[in-house]
């Protein structure tokens, strides 16, 4: 399995090099030369499997000889050891036909965890075998960066630099990023957006002799191998309401559009996904992109549901170069055009996305009762993020089972969660101990300069 980049000029790399890589050096996203498909039968064999099973059946195809059969199924299980739940990702009933898919038991309570976790492994093991030390850098919304914290704290060959805006996330989110206590991992509290933040990490891998010196590596969603790790659970949520026999709908409250593109590669796979409805708050590019062809940067707005306050979605990229008929060249163009504020959806490649994804947009004051309405009548206390896909679904049900995916674990948030519902939802007792740990953390300001004077005197020492 060869990977390639999106604007087409980077060299072609095996699945373990994209994995150690990220951004690609021309600027691009990494994605399958060509996207292996599963048969019916395989499909069907997933029915009743356990979800380590249904991972590793799902994701063997993409690995080429990075990993050993054996060995990958080990570094699977090890991933997934950690979760409060043994089903991994189970799915609950919301209504007649809607299902919510709960991607919040891992070890930070977001689905952040499903990719982070096994990627922490592989890069672990494939590090191993070369006795080699990298740094990875990734700026986050507030959940990314937990979740690699958790993954990455203490492992030998690793540095970790998070950057988190400043002030613009929950205190849980915060909590767990700047209470873990190993010396390789670090949380830069950074001046600005989450844009800024990501603006910076793409600086540093643009430069390239602080990209090779340090050995520069991405674990933003950027990363091929998150991509796939978040493939797993679109098959086995289908599987286990009749795929592929019947086709199903998934909702997914999106941001950075890294867990949508997993759904849409799962539909490339051959699983019978009939839309992908794109959920977002009221930053809301993607929704307006899809329903006016214009694809319009207009400033970050603060919500109350902080992973998905995002203007410029770097996954989209990866639909974009599908959409283009995979011409780089096109991708880099209107990619180009993102600076001075944004560009044009050709017909065409509109159409294609069309064919796959549907869109809506959800309000604050939406969020806040969709948060209050499902507790009252389905018990389910729903995080902000989930709550707008569930909004969202609301618009978009049909014969078709709809199944929301379920970002967040409410405690992540729960002052909006009590604000909307009155009743302030307790952290799970596996991390009951977060408000008392100490916590150790650096601000920073928006200075690429500065930024890589820091990294580079933490990893000398
Ligand atoms: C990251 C995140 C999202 C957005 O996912 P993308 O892959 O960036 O689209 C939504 N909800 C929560 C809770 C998240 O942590």
């Amino acid at each position: 399995m060869r990977y390639i980049s999106t604007r087409g000029t980077a060299p072609i790399l095996s699945f373990g090099e994209a994995m150690m890589t990220g951004l690609a050096r021309d600027g691009g996203l990494y994605v399958p030369e060509v996207v292996p498909t599963l048969t019916e039968a395989e499909i069907a064999a997933m029915a009743g499997q356990s979800y380590e099973d249904i991972a590793f059946a799902v994701m063997r195809p993409y690995l080429g000889d990075t990993f050993g059969d054996d060995e990958f199924r080990r570094l699977i299980v090890k991933a997934y050891a950690g979760f409060g739940h043994a089903a991994r990702a189970p799915l609950v009933q919301l209504g007649a036909n809607h299902f919510l898919l709960e991607l919040f038991h891992g070890p930070t309570l977001a689905f952040k965890d499903f990719a982070m976790q096994l990627i922490g492994q592989m890069m672990q093991a494939a590090l191993a075998k070369t006795g080699q030390r990298i740094t990875i850098v990734g700026a986050t919304s507030g959940d990314t960066g937990s979740a690699a914290m958790e993954a990455f704290r203490g492992l030998s060959n690793v540095d970790l630099f998070i950057l988190y805006p400043h002030g613009r996330v929950s205190e849980v989110q915060r909590r767990q990023m700047t209470t873990p206590s190993e010396a390789n991992v670090h949380a830069l509290a950074m001046d600005g957006d989450f844009d800024d933040a990501q603006a910076r990490v793409k600086d540093m891998f643009n430069d390239f002799a602080f990209r090779d010196g340090v050995r520069l590596a991405g674990v933003n969603s950027i990363n091929w191998a998150r991509v796939l790790a978040q493939v797993v659970y679109y098959f086995s949520a289908a599987v286990s309401l009749g795929a592929p026999h019947r086709s199903v709908s998934f909702t997914v409250p999106t941001g950075n559009f890294g867990d949508i593109f997993a759904g849409y590669i799962a539909r490339k796979m051959g699983l019978p996904i009939e839309r992908l409805v794109i959920a977002t708050n009221h930053n809301d590019i993607l929704h307006r992109a899809l329903t006016t062809g214009n694809y319009l940067k207009d400033g970050v707005r603060a919500s109350i549901s902080p992973s998905m306050d995002i203007q410029v979605s770097s996954n989209f990229e990866r639909a974009l170069f599908d959409a283009y008929g995979r011409d780089g060249q096109a991708v880099t163009a209107l990619l180009g055009e993102l600076g001075a504020g944004g560009f044009h959806i050709s017909q065409g490649a509109l159409e294609y996305l069309r064919s796959t994804f549907a869109s809506g947009r959800c309000s604050e004051d939406e969020t806040s009762a969709t948060i209050k309405t499902f507790y009252a009548t389905t018990g389910e206390v729903l995080c902000p993020h989930s709550a707008v896909g569930v909004h969202v679904a609301g618009a978009h049900q049909s014969a078709t089972p709809m199944i929301t995916l379920a970002t967040a674990h409410p405690a992540k948030f729960p002052d909006a969660v009590e604000a909307a519902m009155g009743i302030r939802p307790p952290l799970p007792t596996r991390m009951a101990d977060l408000y008392t740990r100490p916590e150790r953390l650096t601000r920073v300001p928006n200075d690429l300069g500065a930024l890589q004077s820091l990294i580079r005197e933490r990893i000398a020492h």
